[in-house]
């Protein structure tokens, strides 16, 4: 899909409509089929931030208008509650799912984000957290995005961990994300 650019078109032609247009120019990149990851490896904890298209896990990007699309709505958001089987962490470290923090303010999900929502389009972010009895030894993720959801073609990933820091990109079917020395 062209969507990416499609919404940067209306994001500049907003922008000579209305000053306050520039705030959806800060937002993140929204391109359907990808998704960027954020993995931190800080003490105990390993932390995964997810910035997603809404698109990406029901097919739309709005409020659902009936039973099926409320039935879709419902299961992606228990899947991704039960982010241990969307996440599986390298077993040395030994890590447990602790909160999971879902934010899609058009399925009424976290708190409304400041700035003007991006017309037509939603994100669905999230922070997936996990307590790990040695988190610093964890050296890679399999991320079970692409059989969970058909959406995702592409993942961006950046890690901070102590080994250092780490740029991938996973495109489907590849599900590990790995780091080391
Ligand atoms: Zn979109």
């Amino acid at each position: 899909m062209i969507c990416g650019r499609f919404f940067r078109l209306l994001a500049s032609a907003a922008l000579v409509a209305a000053p306050f247009a520039l705030q959806a120019q800060s937002q993140p990149a929204h391109v359907h089929g990808q998704i960027k990851l954020d993995v931190v490896v800080d003490g105990p904890t390993v932390v995964v931030t997810m910035e997603s298209p809404l698109d990406n896990f029901v097919g739309f990007e709005r409020a659902p208008r009936n039973d099926d699309e409320k039935k879709m709505v419902d299961e992606a958001v228990a899947k991704l509650r039960a982010a241990d089987t969307l996440f599986t962490i390298d077993p040395a470290g030994n890590c447990k799912l602790g909160p999971v923090d879902l934010r899609a303010p058009v399925l009424g999900l976290g708190a409304t984000p400041a700035g003007a929502p991006a017309a037509g389009h939603a994100d669905l972010d999230a922070t997936f957290a996990f307590n790990c009895a040695s988190a610093a030894a964890t050296k890679f993720i399999d991320v079970g995005l692409f059989t969970a959801f058909k959406g995702p073609r592409q993942i961006e990933v950046q890690i901070a961990a102590p080994q250092g820091q780490f740029k991938r990109t996973l495109k489907r079917p590849n599900a590990r994300i790995a780091w080391s020395k």
